[in-house]
């Protein structure tokens, strides 16, 4: 990876090998990270932030799950975004604002001091090149997803990525494109870093927060985009042989996009290639940045505002 220059740490815009921490920030031992993830795209009227602010209001849901005093508020956190992706240059980017907890007292419960940073650097499609139109080949994971009473899935946290980094590497190390993993029910939750959907005869059907799941902006925006165009959609518990029967399947995230599946576990889906609900709401969700699908709920959010 090719390092951007400049990155925002507690209020300030530094150079990239200035902006340290301590081998002993809290953080690094225990997991005491909030995240968010977040997409730059190009427009007709100029760079846009796609829900800045749905997706920073978020990363303080995520620390007050945790406890986490943040130093800075909403405002200075969408300022710092739009700062770094304007000093970097860029116009397409993928922005990872977070907080974490710093040095200062050690044990679980320290009010270690809680520390905040902002970068962006230009991403491609995270499945790979070619992903977003072929599709990707999915296993479903040996490991399951946290149980619901002991790491609130709710909350983007960088602990909760321990169990992530375990389904996307079995299945990346076992030749697939990306890992779906159960809930502790049994029933399914949703990909190593993405939320999924799947289509029944025009339906989608997508797994229901209760199911484990980040509840995804990504996903939130596609229910609200598929209602508006007319397709039909529920949240409900889904079995996992559903991945064998459904006539499309795919994923949704910031980084994913949105990610056609076309086989699971070596069994082909539907017709093996992105089918036509899967097209058309890759074409309403990329329509929001060329301009093709009003922006009705404005969460085209200007670089330069
Ligand atoms: N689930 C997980 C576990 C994720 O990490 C992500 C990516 N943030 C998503 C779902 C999709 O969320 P969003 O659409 O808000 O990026």
């Amino acid at each position: 990876m090719q390092y951007p220059e400049w990155i925002w740490h507690n209020g300030a815009i530094k150079r990239w090998e200035e902006a340290t921490t301590h081998v002993m920030a809290h953080a690094l031992h225990y997991g005491s990270s909030v995240f968010e993830g977040i997409r730059c795209y190009e427009t007709p009227s100029g760079p846009a932030i796609f829900r800045l602010t749905d997706h920073n209001t978020r990363l303080y849901a995520s620390a007050r799950i945790y406890e986490m005093p943040m130093p800075y508020g909403l405002d200075e956190i969408n300022a710092a975004c739009r700062e770094v992706v304007r000093r970097n240059g860029l116009t397409r980017a993928y922005l990872r604002p977070f907080a974490f907890r710093g040095l200062g007292g050690f044990g679980l419960s320290a009010d270690t001091p809680v520390e905040m940073s902002v970068g962006a650097w230009f991403m491609g499609p995270y499945l790979g090149p070619g992903a977003l139109e072929t599709g990707i080949d999915a296993c479903v994971s040996s490991w399951q997803r946290f149980a619901p009473n002991t790491i609130p899935a709710g909350a983007k946290a960088g602990g909760n990525y321990l169990s992530g980094q375990l389904v996307a590497r079995e299945a990346r190390r076992l030749g697939f494109g990306e890992g779906i993993a159960l809930a502790s029910t049994g029933l399914l939750s949703e990909g190593a870093g993405e939320n999924l959907f799947l289509v029944f005869n025009g339906t989608l059907h997508t797994t229901p927060v209760s199911a484990a799941l980040l509840n995804g902006i990504t996903r939130d925006s596609l229910i609200r985009l598929a209602r508006d165009a007319g397709i039909e959609v529920v949240e409900r518990d889904l079995p996992r042989e559903y991945l064998y029967l459904c006539d499309e399947l795919f994923m949704c995230g910031t980084a994913a996009e949105i990610t056609p599946i076309r086989s699971v576990d070596g069994r082909q889906v539907g017709a093996g290639k992105p089918g036509p609900v899967t097209r058309r709401l890759q074409e309403l969700f990329f329509g929001l940045f060329d301009g093709s699908t009003p922006d009705r709920y404005r969460w085209l959010e200007p670089l330069d505002a």
